[in-house]
């Protein structure tokens, strides 16, 4: 990995220091996010921000989330799961951008199907995870309320855009006991997590205010429609 081992090792640091004074418990994710080296997802010219507990731009007025909500939403995805490594077979994750929280939730599935509605961010967020030598996500260029595959089950769906009610077809994809973690909302927002309990029974439960960009439907060849 290039630029990744103990490049920026202090900023590092604190930032899992934050997480934790802000609540982040989960070792599993902890050690997640300090494996990822974030300012391999931005330019060059943000890198001395990259470790900060902000929200960056990323371009096509999209951004890379904050380090704090990359943490909260994996924290939630695996919180019925107790093991270390690689604890689902398969995850789908919507609006990836830059592929930052796909590598996070790299180390916690066997795979990672990731969708962008982005083409150019879908371009970038490849060329990222291969810099980090990550060959589990595969990225597609699509519109994460349809274009995912109908039949398959998914251990966990992580939606990193909001919006104004959770799609109801996400729950047809996860198998039980699998969480969609979702923001949702318009001007005000919050964090949902919807658990499948089984086909006739879900458990919704919401959490912090948070600021997504909201999902947009459709999908866009070159950015300039959002
Ligand atoms: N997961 C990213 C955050 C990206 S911001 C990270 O790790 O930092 C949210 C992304 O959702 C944007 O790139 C936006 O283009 C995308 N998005 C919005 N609506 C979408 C939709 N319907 N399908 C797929 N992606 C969508």
């Amino acid at each position: 990995m290039t630029n990744s081992g103990f490049t920026f090792r202090r900023v590092r640091e604190e930032l899992i220091e934050t997480l934790l004074d802000l609540g982040i418990k989960d070792f599993r994710v902890l050690d997640a996010i300090s494996q990822i080296p974030r300012h391999i997802f931005l330019d060059e010219a943000l890198w001395s921000r990259a470790y900060e507990n902000r929200s960056l731009t990323i371009g096509y007025r999209q951004t890379i989330s904050q380090p704090y909500i990359v943490a909260k939403m994996t924290e939630l995805l695996v919180s019925h799961t107790k093991s270390r490594g690689k604890v689902f077979e398969s995850i789908l994750e919507i609006g990836s951008g830059c592929g930052y929280q796909s590598a996070v939730l790299s180390i916690f599935s066997e795979e990672v199907h990731a969708i962008e509605r982005i083409k150019p961010l879908v371009q970038k967020s490849r060329e990222n995870l291969s810099k980090l030598k990550i060959n589990n996500v595969l990225v597609k260029h699509g519109d994460g309320y349809q274009d995912w595959e109908k039949e398959k089950k998914y251990d966990g769906i992580i939606c990193a855009a909001a919006p104004r009610e959770y799609p109801n077809d996400l729950i047809s994809l996860l198998s039980n006991d699998a969480k969609l973690v979702i923001p949702v909302g318009g001007t005000t927002q919050k964090l949902n997590m919807i658990t499948k309990i089984n086909k006739d029974e879900i458990k919704e439960e919401e959490f912090d205010d948070v600021s997504f960009v909201p999902m947009l439907a459709g999908k866009s060849e070159d950015g300039n429609d959002v």
